[in-house]
């Protein structure tokens, strides 16, 4: 019925009269024949998703031009079937295909002949529609492989990468470039937090882009903070802040309301440690694979990062002397040897300060082992308040501290000593109301060329034996450039100096205050 309605267009070319009423008749009420001179064969068109059958005489054919039957042949929508002329040659089945035909019949027609010949238009059809669907599913299972190798590739990359480094703000920078291939990232700045020595509040440090505006800067911070405080489960007791170099494409950096700001937490053994902030540009919505892979690469990095801050907390306490907090004489000579090769690479001034507190041991027979001990610390936070963030201040032995100084020649570390000399004997180290009182002295040396790190070490131990010598709170200076000045020259007079050069052999140049 439907057929009838709208019968199915069949094409003939150069058909007489007779056989094309045949092929119609035979067809049935379902199809319709449009009999087109043979020099219309370009009419002949299927339509939209439908092929349609072309009946085709071989005298029509064989009478067209070489170049009208290659147009003719490439025109996939419409079926073609050659009808061999009546005392013709037979023809092999490749030859009919090649020539474009699918089936052949040979004339005269009957109607047996056309129905058969449609019928086997419609299996072939129905056979490469399946062909169709076939390859359409072989695509698309090649498509979901690429995509997973893709995906595989991706979290292969973010991991490798993470796991090269044990430095967070590396990692960080890292992740970074890799998520740009996953999403349009424009800002990634991360929070991680731990218990502050088991006390209530968290300790939480904060990877934010440098050189951010002020107001940026505020709104980056409040979202972290909140983050840290409502995955932490308590408030932040205190924050430090790194630096994250920017990507090269900013110029400046959005505050996290620009654009879609998503929280990525990370955990590791269950323990929730941190979060990324991610910001991508407004609108941007994320299909189910890549949020997928979003959060197997953000898994990927939290064990990385929950690495790199472990590995850095073990090696602050392996740097760090237990009771003073500051640099114990491991991370002293490591830092020493660093300082020593870059003096030599570049030639710049580097200068060391050893410090030994004069009669100690009166302080702990007098006051206590703990009074003691409150005096070292004392005497280390006295040493981080007067030096600058690149002097490096070190406990070297039990009360004996020593500071490298990078950058600094031997007159500025004779100065700097001094001012530590003065403080130490104007500071009451007490923590109770008895005053505890101590004088220091120290002895400085300053890099010569071609030096190593010891030999700095053993010139300003010479120096300290000699302040000690010498009547103890005052400092010596090594080196023969310094045995000829004397401090108070430039007018600033540091006390009522006790100036002794020594002899050529022993160059030092006594300098303090009894
Ligand atoms: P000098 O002026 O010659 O340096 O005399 P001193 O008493 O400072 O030197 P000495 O080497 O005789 O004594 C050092 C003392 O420092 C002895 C030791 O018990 C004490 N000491 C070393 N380490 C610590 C510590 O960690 N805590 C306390 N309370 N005392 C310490
Ligand atoms: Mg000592
Ligand atoms: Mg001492």
């Amino acid at each position: 019925m439907h057929r009838a309605e709208h019968p199915e267009i069949m094409w003939g070319l150069g058909l007489d009269p007779d056989t094309a009423a045949l092929i119609e008749e035979s067809a049935g009420p379902g199809f319709a024949l449009r009999n087109l001179p043979p020099d219309a064969v370009a009419w002949m068109r299927g339509q939209e998703g439908q092929s349609q059958a072309a009946w085709i005489p071989q005298d029509a054919w064989e009478g067209l031009s070489k170049a009208r039957r290659r147009a003719c042949r490439s025109v996939n929508s419409v079926r073609r079937i050659l009808i061999v002329a009546e005392g013709a040659e037979p023809l092999e089945t490749e030859q009919v295909l090649s020539e474009g035909f699918l089936t052949a019949v040979r004339a005269p027609l009957t109607r047996y002949k056309v129905r058969d010949a449609l019928l086997r238009l419609r299996e072939l059809d129905s056979l490469s529609s399946d062909l169709r669907r076939k390859t359409e599913e072989v695509m698309l299972e090649r498509e979901l492989l690429t995509r997973k190798g893709n995906h595989l590739t991706f979290l292969n990359r973010v991991l490798s990468r993470a796991s090269a480094s044990l430095d967070a703000g590396t990692i960080l920078s890292k992740a970074r470039t890799d998520l740009r291939h996953l999403l349009p990232l424009e800002v990634m700045c991360a929070v991680f937090w731990n218990r502050a020595d088991g006390g209530p509040g968290l300790d939480a440090e904060m990877y934010l882009h440098c050189l951010m505006a002020p107001v940026e800067h505020a709104a980056w911070e409040e979202v972290l903070l909140a983050a840290a405080e409502r995955l932490g489960g308590a408030k932040v007791a205190d924050c430090r802040q790194y630096c994250l170099t920017p990507g090269k494409h900013l110029r400046t950096t959005p505050a996290p309301g620009s654009g879609r700001l998503l929280m990525l937490p990370l955990s590791a053994g269950g323990e929730s440690f941190g979060c990324l902030a991610l910001l991508t540009q407004k609108g941007v919505r994320l299909a189910k694979d890549q949020v997928q892979t979003l959060n197997a690469a953000v898994n990927h990095l939290a064990l990385a990062l929950r690495n790199a801050l472990l590995y850095r907390q073990v090696k602050s306490m392996a740097d760090h002397d237990g009771l003073t907090r500051i640099a114990n004489r491991r991370r002293f000579e490591e830092r020493l040897e660093e300082e020593a090769q870059r003096h030599g690479r570049y030639e710049l001034p580097l200068s060391l300060i050893l410090l030994d507190l004069d009669h100690f041991k009166n302080i702990n027979d007098t006051h206590g082992h703990q009074t003691g001990d409150a005096v070292l610390r004392g005497m280390a936070g006295l040493l981080l308040e007067s030096l600058r963030s690149s002097d490096l201040p070190a406990r070297y032995g039990g009360e004996e501290f020593a500071v490298i100084l990078p950058h600094t020649s031997r007159e500025q570390a004779v100065f700097l000593a001094e001012r530590i000399r003065q403080r130490v004997s104007q500071r009451n180290f007490s923590e109770t109301k008895d005053p505890v009182r101590l004088t220091v002295s120290a002895g400085v040396a300053a890099l010569e060329p071609g030096a190593r790190g010891q030999d700095l070490v053993s010139l300003a131990d010479q120096a300290l034996y000699l302040a000690k010598n010498g009547g103890r709170n005052r400092v010596v200076v090594a080196g023969p450039e310094a045995g000829t000045q004397s401090l108070g020259e430039d007018g600033e007079r540091l006390g009522t100096e006790a100036v002794a050069v020594v002899a050529a052999d022993q160059p030092l140049l006594a300098h303090g205050v009894m």
